[in-house]
């Protein structure tokens, strides 16, 4: 996944245009505006809530095109003390999107981190969407009181896939409990330091994380997928011409963290309760003909249970103790 995703040459993601309707793939902010706004509205009142402090580090994990964070910024307009004290920090692997990046959010003065350690000592508003689910996995199948690692073999000039011997793998130890002989559970190894690095300044400095995805709360069967121009094809096909990824384990993330609230909900309840259909409601009025029918699709795709609406959750983290954040509604997953 590494390769075929970042390789300088070769890499999907050094592409020209890797996210949006040219690339192989789309994602929420790049489908429609609202999503930004909403996503940036909600880190401003919790800052307007609970923190109020200055300055804090803006961050996002994965920027892609900056459309999100452009989106975000915009609407935090409206409260201007609150970009004052913002620092934005961006944290990308592929020089391609890093260009976008600079293109985009230029006027907000962006720092491009190597890893969040470098992150400065005070309050983190952190985002993340579609992050996690690109970072590689490992595919474990249960066999017996052991596991079978799927491995990517090659022969002549085909990829093709192979089991390893059965060994003991202590990472899925706990997975024992829940799995039956012949289940594949995928195991996320790069997530932690991101997780941790992240939320160790929460807990210090104040602040809250929200991550993004496709994906639930555990892990169980083969979720890896490539995308190809929006279409499924064979992840060992045509290595670096797809989007190689699979679907994250919440539950997994935040398995070793103490002291810190999550809170899980499906995109769909998020965005409602965040009022999408109010804000989608006012831009209605702005539009005729094919844009208004694109936007109302848009807004469709993203709420709607048989689309993105409950595939995608909106996890949220912030420190033990703190007051739940306006916009997160009380069901939780
Ligand atoms: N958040 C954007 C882009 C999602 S695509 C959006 O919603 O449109 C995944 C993003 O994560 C890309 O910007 C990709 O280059 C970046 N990414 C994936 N793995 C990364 C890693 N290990 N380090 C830094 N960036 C990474």
């Amino acid at each position: 996944m590494e390769i075929c995703l970042f390789d300088k040459e070769y890499g999907y993601y050094n592409q020209p245009n890797p996210i949006g309707s040219e690339g192989a793939f789309t994602t929420a902010p790049e489908m429609t505006q609202v999503f930004g706004e909403l996503i940036g509205l909600f880190l401003v009142q919790y800052w307007l809530d609970y923190e109020k402090t200055s300055p804090f580090s803006l961050v996002e994990l994965g920027p892609g095109r900056g459309t999100l964070m452009s989106d975000m910024l915009r609407a935090s307009q409206t409260v201007p003390e609150y970009l004052d004290a913002s620092m934005l920090y961006l944290l990308e692997q592929s020089t391609t999107l890093k260009r976008h990046q600079q293109k985009r959010l230029n006027s907000y003065s962006p720092k491009w981190l190597e890893t969040v350690e470098e992150l400065p000592n005070q309050p983190v508003f952190a985002v993340a969407n579609e992050f996690f689910d690109a970072l590689p996995i490992r595919q474990f199948l249960r066999s017996n009181f052991f596991w079978k690692e799927r491995l990517v073999g090659c022969s002549g000039n085909a990829l093709h896939y192979e089991f390893s011997q059965e060994f003991e793998f202590l990472p899925l130890q706990a997975r024992l409990s829940d799995t039956i002989e012949g289940d594949i559970v995928e195991y996320r190894p790069g997530a932690q330091k991101y997780i941790k690095g992240i939320v160790a300044r929460i807990k210090k400095y104040g602040g809250i994380f929200l991550i993004i995805d496709y994906g639930r709360q555990h892990s169980l069967g083969d979720t890896f997928q490539a995308l190809d121009n929006s279409k499924y094809t064979d992840p060992l096909e045509n290595p670096g011409q797809a989007d190689l990824t699979s679907h994250v384990d919440f539950g997994a993330l935040v398995a070793k963290i103490e002291g810190i609230t999550s809170h899980l909900v499906d995109q769909g309840d998020f965005l409602k309760n965040m009022g999408i259909e109010i804000r989608a409601g006012t831009l209605s009025n702005h539009l005729t003909g094919a844009e208004l029918v694109s936007h109302k699709a848009a807004i469709n795709r993203l709420i709607s249970p048989d689309q993105m609406g409950t595939l995608f959750k909106v996890m949220t983290l912030f420190s033990n103790g703190e007051k739940y954040p306006q916009g997160l509604g009380v069901k939780t997953i």
